[in-house]
C-alpha cells in the first residue's frame, strides 16, 4: 500500500504524520509518499522523512503514486475513482465537499468518526486534539490574564489564586482543569453529564450540579439538547458563578449541532473588568454570546478569544500525536501482505467510513446530515 501524505492549506500548521510515525508505518510494510514541504510548518523537514526511507514528491505525484491520502483538514485536488481519502471531516462544515467525493467514487475515512470506543480509544484522534486544547486555553488565559493564577503569601500582602470557571468537562475541560489546577487556579466546573462529576473532583475541581439535565444512553457518551427550563436555570447559575470568575474556558459541544450558548451578553457586563474567556466552541457557534470565531475581541475590558484550532499552535506534539492515532487505525485497514483493506465488516471501519463506492455509510454521519 502507498500513502500520500498531503501538505496542508495555509493556516493549518500540523502535518498528519511526522518521520517517526513515517517510520512506523514503513515497518509494518506501508510506502510513504510525502508532498514536499508538508511537514515543515511542524520542524519536520523533507530530508526527515527521506532518512527514514520515505519519498518525496510534488502534490500531483503524491496524488498519483497513492492508494490513500491522508491529510489533517478535507483536501483538494484531483482524486481518481476508489482513491481512499483519510482526514478530519467536520461533516457539517464539509457537506458539500463530501458530497463531492462521494460522487466521484472516492472512499473517504473520517477521523471525526471513529466511534468512542474503547478498543479505538488508541485512534481517536478528537481526543488527542482536546488534550491539546485544553492545555494550551489555560497556558493562554494565563498569559492574558492581569493577575496570578496561583495564590502568593509575599512579604508585598497575600494574593488570592484565580478562579477558573470551565464548562464542559470533556477531554479538553479536563485536561484545563489539571492544568488550571497545576498553575494554582481553583476551578469550578458545569456540565451536563453527572458521568463526570468524579473525574472533575479527582482533578481537584468542584462540580457545580443543575438538576434536570437530560442524559441519553444511546448518544455514546455525549451530551443531547437540554430542555429550555434546564437552560434557563443553568444560565441563572453560570451569570452567578462568572461574575466571581477570573477566567472561563467554555468547551461545551455538541456533535453535529450548535454549541450551546451558556454565557449571555449580561453576564460578559457583570465579570470582572480584565476576566478572560477562551471560547473553544468557537468554530460552531460559541458558549459565548460575544465570541467571534478566529478573533480576540475586548468588551467591557472583558477578553474573549474565539479559538478552536489551538492544536495548529502546537505542531509539533498535536501531529504527534496525530500520527500515532492514524498509525493505529493503518493497523486495521492493511492485511497481511500489506494491503489496504476497507473492512467494513470491522465495526470500527463501519463507523469511520463517511462515503464508499458512491454510497453514504456511517450511521453517525447520515444523522448529522439528516440523509436517510
Ligand atoms: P465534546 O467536545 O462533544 O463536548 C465537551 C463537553 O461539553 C462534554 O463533556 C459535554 O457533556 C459538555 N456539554 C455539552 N453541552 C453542555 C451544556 N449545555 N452545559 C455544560 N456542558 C455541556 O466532548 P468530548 O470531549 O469529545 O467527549 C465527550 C465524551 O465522549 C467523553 O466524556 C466520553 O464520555 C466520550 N469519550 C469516550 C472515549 C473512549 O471511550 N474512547 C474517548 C473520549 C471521549
Amino acid at each position: 500500500m502507498v500513502l500520500g501524505i498531503l501538505k496542508e492549506a495555509a493556516g493549518e500548521n500540523r502535518v498528519a504524520m511526522l518521520p517517526g510515525e513515517a517510520a512506523a508505518a514503513k515497518k509494518s510494510g506501508i510506502e510513504v509518499i510525502i508532498e514536499n514541504g508538508a511537514g515543515e510548518r511542524s520542524f519536520a523537514y523533507d530530508c526527515d522523512y527521506i532518512a527514514v526511507g520515505a519519498s518525496t514528491g510534488d502534490r500531483k505525484t503524491v496524488i498519483e503514486k497513492s492508494d490513500m491520502l491522508l491529510s489533517v483538514n478535507p483536501p483538494a485536488g484531483d482524486f481518481r475513482e476508489g482513491q481512499v481519502l483519510c482526514s478530519v471531516l467536520n461533516p457539517v462544515e464539509n457537506r458539500a465537499w463530501i458530497e463531492s467525493a462521494r460522487s466521484k467514487g472516492l472512499t473517504v475515512l473520517a477521523l471525526d468518526l471513529i466511534p468512542r470506543t474503547t478498543r479505538a480509544q488508541a485512534m481517536d484522534i478528537l481526543s488527542s486534539m482536546a488534550t491539546v486544547s485544553g492545555y494550551k486555553a489555560v497556558l493562554h488565559a494565563a498569559s492574558l490574564l492581569p493577575r496570578f493564577f496561583p495564590m502568593f503569601m509575599s512579604a508585598a500582602g497575600t494574593i488570592r489564586p484565580a478562579k477558573v470557571l470551565i464548562l464542559g468537562a470533556g477531554v479538553a475541560g479536563l485536561q484545563a482543569i489539571a492544568i488550571a489546577r497545576k498553575l494554582g487556579a481553583s476551578v469550578e466546573v458545569f456540565d451536563v453529564r453527572s458521568a463526570v462529576k468524579e473525574e472533575v473532583k479527582s482533578l481537584g475541581g468542584k462540580f457545580i450540579e443543575v438538576e434536570g439535565a437530560l442524559e441519553d444512553a444511546s448518544a455514546g457518551g455525549y451530551a443531547v439538547e437540554q430542555t429550555e427550563e434546564f437552560k434557563r436555570k443553568q444560565q441563572e447559575l453560570i451569570q452567578q458563578r462568572a461574575e466571581a470568575a477570573d477566567v472561563i474556558i467554555a468547551t461545551a459541544q455538541i456533535p453535529g449541532k450548535k454549541a450551546p450558548l451558556l454565557i449571555l451578553k449580561e453576564t460578559v457586563k457583570k465579570m470582572k473588568p480584565g476576566s478572560v474567556i477562551i471560547d473553544l466552541a468557537a468554530s460552531t457557534g460559541g458558549n459565548c454570546e460575544l465570541t467571534k470565531n478566529g478573533d480576540t475581541i475586548v468588551v467591557n475590558n472583558i477578553t474573549i478569544v474565539g479559538k478552536s484550532d489551538y492544536p495548529s499552535d502546537m505542531p509539533s506534539d498535536a501531529s504527534k500525536m496525530f500520527g500515532s492515532n492514524v498509525l493505529n487505525l493503518l493497523k486495521i485497514l492493511i492485511d497481511r501482505e500489506g494491503r489496504l483493506n476497507v473492512n467494513l465488516e470491522d465495526e470500527i471501519i463501519a463507523g469511520t467510513t463517511a462515503v464508499h463506492n458512491g454510497c453514504y455509510m456511517s450511521q453517525r454521519l447520515k444523522q448529522m446530515l439528516n440523509i436517510q
